[in-house]
């Protein structure tokens, strides 16, 4: 079978992977979860450094307070980091916030297998038409990544826990990726 657009090796994989971000998108959306920007950054920062953050000049773990323009500088060797840097959100020019919004509509999107043209997140979030066709570009690339990479993992906040007895990648994980989605809609109609 060829690889799909987005670079995965079949289909099934690439369903399997969309439909896994959805499943573990917020129940109440990505908007109630995150309500503001700084709530955004606290889930970043909690996600790219788990344990903490480390200098990527000198790996020490020391730091002054954050500065108005949100660099942590190291106190050992004077670099400024930020959350954002080495990321595709370095430099970025729009929230956080945006960033979460439009992955979990392009996961939604790709979960549905209908595509958001560039005019369409150029309305959503009022951006230029460049700006929103580059930007839809970069964060579904981004989100290809395993567990959807980053940001992936900033907007999936809900457990999935796949049944020992499935093989991950086959036709059965994706039947039960199904048949879970399907037992949420019954549970939220009160089936
Ligand atoms: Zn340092």
């Amino acid at each position: 079978m060829a690889m799909t657009k987005n670079g995965f090796p079949n289909a099934t994989l690439e369903q399997i992977h969309w439909l896994s971000l959805y499943l573990r998108l917020p129940a109440g959306g990505v908007a109630e979860e995150f309500p503001t920007e700084s709530a955004c950054e606290d889930r970043f920062r909690q996600i790219r450094w788990p344990d903490g953050l480390i200098c990527p000049v000198c790996s020490k773990k020391d730091f002054g307070n954050l500065t108005s323009e949100k660099f942590y500088p190291c106190r050992n060797c004077k670099t400024q980091v930020s959350d954002t840097s080495g990321t595709i959100l370095h430099r970025r020019r729009l929230d956080l916030g945006v960033y979460f919004l439009l992955s979990a509509e392009i996961v939604r999107y790709e979960t549905a297998r209908s595509i958001p043209s560039g005019h369409d997140i150029k309305d959503r979030f009022g951006l230029a038409y460049a700006t929103a066709v580059r930007l839809k570009k970069n964060v579904t690339r981004a989100l290809t990544e395993v567990d959807g990479g980053l940001l992936g993992r900033c907007i999936c906040v809900r457990d999935l826990t796949l049944p020992q007895d499935i093989d991950f990648g086959s036709d059965d994980h994706l039947i039960w990726l199904q048949g879970e989605d399907q037992r949420r809609r019954w549970r939220s109609v009160g089936i």
